[in-house]
């Protein structure tokens, strides 16, 4: 431990009289491998990791992320009184396992499911989409398997077909899980599942097909009812029952209430599960997901643990014991508080505010729009022209004025595009999205004005030996397609950046 020569002046009450930045506490390097031998004042913990923190990036101007940066304080209140509930102990905190059980039967109604008025759904809620997926996969495999093995036939290589748009967390599914996972590749011009090339893929391994409502690099929404419709076809020329789960991890609050007529829920009967993300537009601060089953059928039994608890059973199914309950409560905050007709609101001002950037965006001239006008609330723009200048620099220069806005490669098949991705949340005003635009007209001005880090000749003309030692031409698009797989090697570590 370091000593410093300063020492501390107890007054009367044995209280330190130093000040906070030059007492020895703040001076010393902070703890980073061991625990440090002694304590230190609360005080000074406090500001040696809030001063810390500083240098995050603002939430407010993360326009990276879907997750929810802004809540009521009222809100706020309630998740306060709640963070030391530990939501698993349902038989001491069973008002709190109500509210869960509340919030699963308002989300399976808002998605249609097939239930009566008063009837309980089938669902759980979990720390977001990335184990409700793991859930949802998970009884997709373990029914897919029951079935097999009644049929006297291997079960041993499950697969799900998917978009090579998919979230990571499908990979990790995958991964975790051992089930294999078979993406439809895309094209430029076209980033999202294309449900003819999915239905083609499908086997009698399919465990499933996963459809994403709200693709997280476009914000597009998949054809579900196409899929649907497909699938349908295909089951009844094999005697087949692949289903179809959906991702709605970001689209699943928007379209209830942007586009109520979109089909793309539990209205098509291949649909049997789907996720939502509580803490994107569900509107509630990082910590909650929802899975919901079509029905019980859906959900194998052998997967569900039962609790017994005040005398009844409580039935689970999560991947986790322990966790908060803030977010459980928050999200029945914002259901009671805001109804259909406040998530509507909201939902159309998020319309208004992209509409407003994106037009913006387009007027400077400099941009390809890519995401579409239905969707989930998300600008994302490529360059016209990226002889000169990226996207990376772009966000990079726009990190100068606060924006955190991220730039990547699309995948597989479509990796030469890059693109800036733009996530409208409930707190992006109006007169933030004025703002973005004009800082953005700056910074491609500015650009304007440096010179080039991509050698104007690299980008027209690189001139390489061959095996043969023949020098090589290559096209403009290839050298782009090279300078995105060099971006795209280094932001790969960031891949986490676009949630
Ligand atoms: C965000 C997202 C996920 C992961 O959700 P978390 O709630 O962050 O775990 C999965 N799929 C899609 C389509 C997403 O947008």
């Amino acid at each position: 431990m370091v000593i410093t020569s300063t020492v501390t002046h107890p007054d009367e009450h044995g209280q330190s009289l130093d000040c906070t930045f030059a007492s020895r506490y703040m001076r010393e390097s902070v703890p980073k491998f061991k625990m440090p031998e002694g304590s230190i004042p609360k005080d000074a913990a406090y500001q040696i990791i809030n001063d810390e923190l500083m240098l995050d990036g603002k939430p407010r101007l993360n326009l990276a992320s879907f997750v929810t940066t802004w809540m009521e304080p009222e809100c706020d209140k309630l998740i306060m009184a709640s963070l030391n509930k530990n939501y698993v102990d349902m038989d001491e905190y069973p008002v709190t396992t109500e509210l869960q059980n509340r919030c699963v039967n308002i989300i399976a109604h808002l998605f249609h499911a097939p239930i009566g008025e008063s009837e309980v759904a089938v669902g759980v809620g979990t720390v977001g989409s990335s184990e409700a997926i793991m859930l949802a996969g998970l009884a997709f495999k373990r029914r897919w398997q029951t079935k097999r093995k009644s049929e006297g036939k291997p079960y041993d290589k499950p697969n799900i077909v998917t978009g090579a748009n998919v979230q990571v967390c499908w990979e990790k599914f995958a991964r975790y899980f051992e089930v294999e996972l078979k993406e439809v590749k895309l094209t430029e011009g076209y980033y999202v599942m294309d449900p003819l090339k999915a239905v083609e893929m499908v086997d009698e391994n399919t465990i499933c097909v996963a459809a994403i409502l709200g693709s997280t690099l476009t914000g597009e929404f998949e054809d579900v009812k196409l899929l649907n419709e497909l699938l349908t076809k295909k089951n009844k020329e094999t005697g087949w029952d692949t289903p179809i789960h959906v991702d709605a991890a970001s689209g699943g609050f928007v379209a209830p209430f942007l586009y109520p007529e979109l089909e793309w829920d539990f209205r098509l009967p291949l649909v049997k599960s789907i996720n939502v993300s509580g803490h994107k537009y569900g509107l509630v601060y990082p910590g909650v997901g929802w899975v919901v089953w079509r029905s019980k059928a859906d959900l194998p039994d052998d997967l569900v643990f039962h609790i017994n608890y005040l005398g009844s059973d409580q039935p689970t199914f999560t991947l986790n014991f322990s966790k908060g309950s803030s977010q459980i409560i928050a999200q029945y905050y914002q259901f009671i508080r805001l109804g259909f007709e406040g998530y509507k609101h909201i939902m159309e001002n998020c319309l208004e505010n992209t509409r407003i950037l994106k037009e913006g965006i387009e007027k400077t001239g400099r941009f390809n729009i890519v995401s579409k006008d239905i969707g989930v609330p998300l600008v994302a723009f490529s360059l016209k022209d990226s002889s000169q200048h990226t996207v990376f620099e772009i966000a990079d220069q726009l990190r100068r004025f606060g924006w955190i806005i991220p730039a990547y490669t699309m995948p597989a098949d479509a990796q030469h595009i890059t693109v800036l991705r733009v996530v409208i949340r409930e707190d992006f005003s109006c007169g933030l999205a004025e703002r973005l635009v004009s800082d953005i007209d700056k910074v491609v001005q500015l650009l304007d004005t440096l010179p080039s880090p991509l050698s104007t000749k690299s980008v027209h003309v690189t001139a390489i030996p061959s095996e043969t030692g023949e020098k090589v031409e290559k096209s403009i698009t290839e050298t782009q397609a090279e300078i995105a797989k060099y971006w795209k090697r280094l932001v790969e570590g960031k891949r986490v950046g676009t949630c």
